[in-house]
């Protein structure tokens, strides 16, 4: 199937991976994916990684990400990360409400819209992060969930910024269980969350916003997800630690 949007394939390291080893890693990923023009490939380490492994992937084309921002530029706000310090680092996107955050660190929507949009006011990329945990897909409520918070995180945007997304959908009950969404499901809440970009940004940004799927994607299960129409990657929690399965990934979403 030719999609006219470039899949994007994230790596989400979380808590994981030494300056040291993050910078082992990406040496060994560049030369596993090295060449592959029709994936885009983003890594997010964790923050004091960020710049040596920026510096390390140099002019690959691999892109580097955070796991999280703060909304304000400088100031006492001990603990926190700007935009400013992650684009100096070398970032060019910014996971937002990752559902760790949420669950976690107490993380609202209204803290993921400002996040947003400081991202976007510096000229970076957000990745932002949706999903139902799995008393709400068993209660039925799931697209109502996805809805509120996709309405939430997009709340004054303009269209051009909106199409400039990358939004993750991810099903909370299947990060890092093992657990996939069918291929179907997970088309089916996408192509749902597009339907809603839609509805606040009309056909132009919902036919460029990219979306991808996450939740215990593996190199044998991406194919299946990339063949749907509506998703465009995947932010890979577990499997993108280890540059076999995360190359593999990446290939299968390529087409190798
Ligand atoms: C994630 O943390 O964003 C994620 C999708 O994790 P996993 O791939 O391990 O389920």
């Amino acid at each position: 199937m030719i999609k006219t949007r470039k899949p994007v394939i994230a790596g989400n390291w979380k808590m994981y991976k030494t300056v040291t080893e993050a910078v082992a890693f990406v040496s060994e990923l560049k030369l596993a994916v090295g060449g592959i023009g029709n994936v885009e490939v983003v890594v997010c380490p964790p923050f004091t990684a960020l710049a040596k492994v920026a510096e390390a992937l140099g002019s690959t084309g691999i892109g580097v990400g955070a796991q999280d921002v703060y909304w304000e530029d400088k100031g006492a706000f001990t603990g926190e990360i700007s935009a400013v310090m992650l684009k100096e680092a070398g970032c060019r996107y910014v996971i937002i409400g990752h559902s760790e955050r949420r669950q976690f660190f107490g993380e609202t929507d209204a803290f993921v819209n400002q996040k947003v949009k400081t991202v976007l006011e510096h000229g970076l990329v957000p990745i932002v992060c949706v999903g139902e945990l799995i008393g709400e897909r068993e209660s039925g409520i799931t697209e109502k969930v996805v809805r509120l918070q996709t309405e939430a995180a997009l709340a004054g945007l303009t269209a051009d910024q909106a199409a400039g997304l990358v939004i993750a959908y991810e099903p909370v009950w299947a990060i890092g269980t093992g657990k996939t969404a069918s291929d179907a499901d997970a088309q089916q809440v996408i192509g749902f969350i597009r339907g809603v970009v839609r509805h606040l940004f009309g056909a132009g940004a919902a036919g460029k916003v990219r979306i991808q799927y996450g939740g215990s994607v593996k190199p044998q299960n991406t194919v299946g997800l990339m063949e749907q129409p509506d998703i465009d990657g995947a932010l890979v929690g577990g499997a993108s630690l280890d540059v076999e399965s995360f190359a593999g990934i990446v290939k299968a979403a390529a087409g190798i």
